[in-house]
């Protein structure tokens, strides 16, 4: 049977893009568990969820039938400016690995954030701004959220208050930059401008923070100040829903050639780009349609799927936020410095969290100068400069392909290349002079970490 010849990018015209979210959980038997309000240990109700998140997004939060949310037509419109985001067929990559396996990328980096994370902050602004709503606070670990914040704020006009991790604030001038190109306000974290940051500060004056403590004082401003809503740019179920445009617009360019993966890699931070890329592939699974195998690749400085425990957990640091049950290290764990910002969260989706816990997709974790060498070895082939985060995919994509290579298996892999490193180059510095430090937590300290669990039951 002869082949038909795949292009090196596949995208879809206008017509052809998806019009609706997918929901994976109304597919899922064993939902997600509730977020609990972590005074009283009852689930979350929408009252409750209102004072922090706007309405819209709340409803979206807590359904877990709907399976598909039509996605507005002004966030459609907006999609278009930078979507759909190309399909790749690596065959340089292919070529230059010399396996026979073949690999394609969904590469979310063609936008002036660098990253997949824009494709949830228009979601959020629109419904705040729809709300009537002034403007909302977040917090920034690496910038990449900050940024794909500050664009969508400033499109709408909306105000938007970024509390931004403070090692990335001193070491990332340029991504700061850019958010107040866009309008926003920045203010390193943990800051005196809050209580919970002022506790934070009197316990540890020196401490470069952590997206924990930002997320504290971005729902401490957003509660305390009329008019302001609090948005996340990972982790909640929301969030998970929006990105589902990656592997919709994934599944549809596969579809249209005849394609179908064996394998789907994604980088896992707070597991949005992952959770949507396999969002449709997951809900054949789940439905018993088709069988994919499914990665989910983190940092060994931050190992919350195969070192962390699946229990309930704080959210962030401050302890301020609703406690939510998923795979995490303990909300004091503060990872060491490693250079994929966005994967050093403590806690995963609940949703993935669920997932995984059900045996439905693995795990792996890697050290980041084996991801660095990943990423240069794909930025000499495939031409683009990758973020660290989404190297942690290539890394092991690269690994499968090459076990192809040995065995002969001509597997079909899709990873997802969630965006560029432009702002990350003195990473590549430090790979490229061999200052670059491969620091794995020990058990003890996990452990310790993990003492500090609420008790839930
Ligand atoms: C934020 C970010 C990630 C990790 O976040 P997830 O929610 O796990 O997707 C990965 N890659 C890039 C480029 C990011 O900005």
């Amino acid at each position: 049977m002869s082949e038909m010849k795949i292009p090196y990018k596949i995208y879809l015209s206008e017509d052809e893009m998806p019009k609706a979210w997918y929901n994976l959980r109304a597919d899922m038997k064993n939902k997600p568990a509730p977020l609990l309000n972590p005074g009283t240990l009852q689930p979350m109700t929408r009252e409750e969820l209102d004072g922090v998140f706007c309405d819209e997004l709340v409803k979206q939060e807590l359904d877990d039938t709907t399976p598909y949310f039509e996605i507005p037509q002004e966030i459609r419109d907006f999609y278009k400016m930078y979507r759909p985001s190309p399909l790749v067929r690596a065959y340089c990559l292919e070529a230059a690995l010399g396996t026979p396996a073949k690999i394609y990328y969904k590469f979310e980096g063609n936008n002036t954030s660098g990253s997949h994370k824009l494709n949830s902050a228009i979601a959020q602004a629109y419904y705040a701004k729809n709300q009537g709503l002034k403007g909302v606070t977040t917090e920034t670990g690496a910038g990449q959220w900050g940024t794909a914040l500050s664009m969508a704020c400033g499109y709408l006009g909306l105000d938007c208050k970024v509390y931004m991790v403070k090692c990335s604030y001193e070491q990332k001038p340029f991504r700061r930059e850019v958010m107040r190109v866009y309008g926003a306000s920045v203010t390193p974290s943990p800051s005196p401008t809050t209580a919970v940051g002022r506790k934070i500060l009197e316990k540890d004056p020196n401490t470069t923070g952590s997206l924990g403590c930002a997320i504290s004082e971005a729902v401490e401003v957003a509660t305390s100040t009329p008019g302001y809503r609090y948005v996340l740019g990972s982790v909640l179920n929301q969030v998970l829903l929006h990105q589902s445009i990656i592997g919709l617009e994934s599944k549809i360019a596969m579809d249209k050639y005849g394609v179908k993966p064996d394998i789907i890699i994604g980088c896992a931070g707070g597991g949005s780009n992952l959770g949507g890329l396999i969002a449709p592939f997951m809900g054949e699974k789940l439905r018993g349609e088709a069988d994919y195998r499914i990665i989910a690749v983190e940092p060994a400085s931050c190992p919350s799927f195969t070192r962390g425990k699946f229990a309930y957990d704080f959210c962030d640091t401050g302890m301020v936020c609703p406690l939510a049950k998923m795979y995490t290290l303990g909300s004091g764990f503060i990872p060491s410095a490693n250079h994929a910002g966005g994967l050093r969260y403590h806690g995963m989706s609940s949703t993935l969290s669920q997932l995984y816990h059900d045996g439905l997709m693995e795990a792996t974790s890697v050290k980041q100068t084996d991801v660095f060498e990943a990423a240069e070895r794909f930025a000499r082939v495939e031409g683009i400069l990758p973020a660290p985060e989404s190297s942690h995919a290539i890394k092991v994509a690269i690994d499968e392909a090459l076990k192809c290579k040995e065995t002969g298996e001509e597997k079909t892999i899709l990873f997802g290349l969630t965006g560029t490193g432009y702002f990350d180059l003195y990473a590549y510095e430090a790979f490229h002079d061999g200052k670059m430090s491969d620091y794995i937590p020990t058990d003890e300290e996990i452990a310790r970490s993990l003492g500090q669990l609420p008790q839930v039951d």
